[in-house]
């Protein structure tokens, strides 16, 4: 059977505490529109399970897709408003941190870059955070189909050098050619014990 074909959404949360146990579960987290609702719905066979659109008022909740017997995917609010009121951003920390925290069952936090961009300074916040928190992290490249082909390989060594990375550390994908989307499906089924 096809891993991750026949997941769909359980719950919204605003905080960790709301959330149930399960066996185990990997997260996703990047800054808005870097392509995270495109990689779910690529790895789940499906087009409108993360809304590409935004749902209103569930793109700032913490999103648990069930992909398995108690196996979660868990969508994080992206970080997008760095601009936008203090309140707001502090509520996104305290609602990711703690949640970050506060799950033994979290095997993997797979966190987005856009490929093209490279890392900004809140990926690269991101990323110090989990390393310091001793989570478990991998880089993600997204929209790897924007790099032009004579600079790939230039592309790949730079995004990595910037994250104190090799380029194969990184999993390079495009939800929209599909590069890179099954065998980081092969590995978050592994991760999951699917
Ligand atoms: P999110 O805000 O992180 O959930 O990002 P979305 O998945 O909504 O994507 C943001 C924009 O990037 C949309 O216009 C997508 O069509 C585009 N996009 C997403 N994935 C890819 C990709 O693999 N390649 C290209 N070229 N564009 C993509």
């Amino acid at each position: 059977a096809q891993p991750l074909k026949d997941a769909r959404f359980l719950v919204s949360a605003s905080s960790v505490k709301t959330l149930g146990v399960c066996h185990a579960e990997v997260a996703f987290v990047g800054r808005s529109n870097v392509g995270k609702s495109s990689l779910l719905n690529a790895l789940c066979h499906q087009r409108g399970l993360a809304k590409t659109s935004k749902t209103p008022g569930r793109t700032r909740l913490i999103n648990v897709f069930l992909t398995g017997p108690d196996r979660w995917i868990v969508d994080l609010p992206g970080y997008g408003f760095a601009t936008g009121p203090a309140k707001e951003r502090e509520a996104w920390q305290g609602m990711i941190e703690g949640y970050l925290r506060g799950r033994a069952t979290l095997r993997m936090v797979y966190v987005l870059v856009d490929a093209e961009v490279g890392p900004t300074r809140l990926d690269l916040q991101m990323v110090d955070w989990l390393r310091e928190a001793d989570l478990p992290c991998r880089i993600v490249a997204t929209k790897a189909d924007q790099v032009k082909p004579s600079r790939q390989l230039a592309q790949r060594r730079d995004v990595a050098k910037v994250l104190g990375l090799l380029p194969n550390d990184i999993a390079w994908v495009s939800s929209e050619k599909g590069t890179g989307v099954p065998d980081l499906r092969m590995e978050i089924a592994a991760t999951l014990d699917l």
